[in-house]
């Protein structure tokens, strides 16, 4: 019998070319923009193929992975749930605007992060003998299956870059000395905070994705390290190869 990563139950067979990220939102990027996976120790880009695992779980939570999927679709790709877009100036200069979306949406999106961060953790673990979340694999794992999501813990933020197109694998990150672990879906960049403490960095707090409110913020990435740090990354990736 295989014991299934994600609810624990015991099956004769587990899933096998199961995906971590769903399908139609790495093709739109291989169609737009760049597929990358950061991982703890190196940067590849993949361009031609996605991350696919067997035995990583059951057929049953490749259902519910499935249920996230098609919310990410509309989410993401469709823009299905947006309801109004406005900008504000900060300090005068720099320009931020606000995507809003129906408040409906926080709990299938933090379902949706967590089943990524959860499939992506079983698959570095399974492949890489790495260890993504620690102790909150457990947590996270039973987060996933609560079924009212709750906005307390872990909280989950989302920024929008508008020149951005890209896949990017979770990874940890650290925001003003808290753990994160954040993925790159199209143009969402999708943090959640993993702690100890369940915080998030002060400015962080007006734009947490709850039951209440989805409030995004759209951004470029000039401004942000990410980009320059990924595009360093890549070029430094490709120098290697050649
Ligand atoms: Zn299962």
């Amino acid at each position: 019998m295989l014991k299934c990563n994600i609810c624990n139950n015991s099956f004769e067979t587990l899933k096998s070319n199961t995906h971590i990220i769903p399908r139609c939102l790495i093709v739109e990027t291989k169609e737009n923009g760049k597929n990358v996976y950061i991982s703890p120790r190196k940067l590849h880009e993949r361009n031609q193929t996605d991350l696919v695992l067997d035995n990583g779980w059951c057929e049953f939570c490749e259902k519910l992975f499935s249920e996230d999927d098609a919310f990410a679709k509309l989410f993401i790709k469709d823009k299905k749930y947006i309801i109004g877009q406005r900008t504000s100036k900060i300090k005068n200069e720099i320009e931020l605007g606000i995507e809003e979306h129906e408040a409906t949406c926080g709990p299938p999106l933090k379902r949706f992060l967590v089943g990524i961060i959860l499939r992506h953790s079983i698959f570095l673990m399974i492949k890489e003998s790495l260890d993504l979340l620690g102790p909150h694999f457990e947590a996270l794992r039973e987060l996933y299956f609560t079924s009212k999501t709750s906005d307390a813990s872990y909280p989950l933020s989302i920024i929008k870059y508008t020149d951005l197109r890209l896949m990017g694998y979770p990874t940890r990150e650290k925001y003003q000395g808290l753990n994160a672990v954040s993925g790159i879906f199209g143009s969402y960049k999708m943090i959640l905070f993993v702690n100890k403490q369940h915080l998030c960095p002060k400015e962080f707090e007006q734009l947490l994705i709850t039951s209440k409110q989805v409030r995004i913020l759209v951004t470029t990435s000039n401004d942000s390290n990410m980009k320059k740090e990924i595009i360093k990354r890549i070029t430094d990736l490709k120098g290697k190869e050649e």
